[in-house]
């Protein structure tokens, strides 16, 4: 059925298409979507591997462009918790939760 769907329609439900519905319908994928891996915020394992080491506790993973889904690895700083604090007082955004 797929191979002829394919046939069919070549341009509209390509696999990557397909994958890409499935991610979004699911969110819970592993590791694929959504902001955490095995229970772990995702950014701070894609920053532990950018730094090639575990982060330690004090340590803040911030999101430089305040988008909390881009865990793209240059969007991504370590701060303290205070130098994270200070950012976002800078930044004038008082929300506890911002990344
Ligand atoms: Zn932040």
């Amino acid at each position: 059925m797929a191979r002829i769907n394919r046939e069919l329609n070549p341009t509209r439900m390509t696999p990557e298409v397909r994958a890409k519905l499935r991610q979004s319908h699911l969110g819970k994928g592993k590791g694929i979507s959504y902001e955490k891996t095995h229970g772990r915020h995702t950014h701070r394992i894609v920053m532990e591997q950018k730094l090639g080491r575990p982060l330690r506790e004090e340590e803040i993973v911030h999101h430089i462009d305040g988008d909390h889904r881009n865990n793209d690895p240059d969007n991504l700083m370590v701060l303290t918790r205070s130098e994270h604090v200070n950012l976002h007082r800078a930044q004038g955004d008082l929300r506890r939760k911002s990344g």
